[in-house]
């Protein structure tokens, strides 16, 4: 249903002089969904972000949030996104009381909703017990739940999380995560980040640009399937030929490695373990380890970065 369509990007472009920071980019994002946008640096994810929360034009295309065109609409728009930038504007000497109260009228709620507003803020983002502590005597963890409670202090569809978790200790990242994945099941969320374990805690899709361009969009599980490995690594107690395992059905190829141990690689959905492990008691090849090996995502960043630029190179 369209109606499920919160963030709609289409043929978006951001050119600066001839750099194509960002260049025919177009996607969608659902209600309840986290999207993980992730690229190398200098990829064009802030450029695409600031188009999004309506802070820089495009050059071409149309960019919706929740239907409504954010340059036609820009104040409606605006209404529909909470926005926690890498750096969140945090004022210290506020306690997060007065801050959340100053962002709830930012954000132009009425009077009469700014306490309700800010009690909701606060509770969804474990900030209760804190609300008169100076915001520049929170620890980092807290300041960062502070710069989330300012992003969804007026319920917005859609919410844009920019490197949340940076600079975090691990139980503060967990529980950063834990509210970010809370937060994708009654909004949009957009998360840009480089940690990719992150991606795959929270997210339920993952997109990567590089060069301006979106290089990969996938579900988290179909990201899954990519990381199923094409390879088995093989030990055995006696040195067979390499043929004998070349031959095995579904091999394409075998590596030696030395010392009887043998990498064995295989067509997609053809994993030949079972055919070898008979085949080893039949022969007695003596078959100690078998080893099914995996990519991970970050070899999947890599790979797809990488080939995307010497494709460039061999171009140019
Ligand atoms: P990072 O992860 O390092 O923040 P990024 O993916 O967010 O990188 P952008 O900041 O969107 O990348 O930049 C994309 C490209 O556009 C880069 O080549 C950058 O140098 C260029 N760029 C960004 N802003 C401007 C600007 N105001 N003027 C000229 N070029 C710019």
């Amino acid at each position: 249903m369209s109606d499920d369509i919160l963030v709609s990007v289409e043929q978006v472009s951001r050119f600066y002089g001839p750099i194509r920071a960002v260049d025919g980019v177009s996607f969608e994002v659902r209600r309840g969904e986290v999207l993980g946008f992730l690229g190398p640096n200098g990829a064009g994810k802030s450029t695409t972000m600031q188009m999004i929360t309506g802070n820089l034009a495009p050059t071409a295309g149309q960019i919706k949030i929740h239907g409504i065109d954010i340059l036609d609409e820009p104040k409606r728009a605006k209404a529909e996104i909470g926005f926690l930038p890498e750096l969140p504007p945090l004022y210290k000497e506020l306690n997060v009381d007065e801050y959340l109260t100053y962002c709830a009228r930012l954000n132009k709620i009425p009077a009469a909703k700014v306490a309700a507003a800010v009690d909701n803020a606060k509770q969804r983002c474990g900030l209760t017990q804190m609300h008169k502590r100076l915001i520049g005597n929170l620890s980092k963890g807290y300041q960062q739940r502070v710069g989330i409670a300012q992003a969804i202090i007026h319920s917005p569809a859609v919410v844009i999380l920019d490197e949340p978790t940076v600079g975090l200790d691990p139980i503060q990242i967990r529980e950063i995560r834990a509210l970010i994945r809370e937060l994708g099941g009654t909004h949009s969320v957009i998360l840009s980040t480089h940690i990719l374990p992150e991606v795959q805690a929270v997210c339920d899709r993952v997109q990567i640009i590089n060069k301006g361009q979106l290089v990969l969009s996938d579900t988290i599980d179909g990201l899954s399937r990519r990381m199923e490995g094409s390879s088995v690594l093989v030990a055995l107690r006696k040195t067979v030929e390499l043929d004998a395992l070349g031959t095995l059905p579904g091999v394409s190829s075998v590596d030696a490695l030395g010392d009887n141990r043998y990498r064995i690689h295989f067509a997609k959905d053809q994993n030949p373990a079972e055919a070898l492990v008979e085949k080893s008691v039949q022969q007695g090849w003596g078959l100690y380890e078998l080893t099914p090996e995996r990519m991970s995502l970050e070899e999947i960043f890599v790979n797809i970065t990488r080939t995307d630029e010497a494709a460039t190179e061999t171009a140019a």
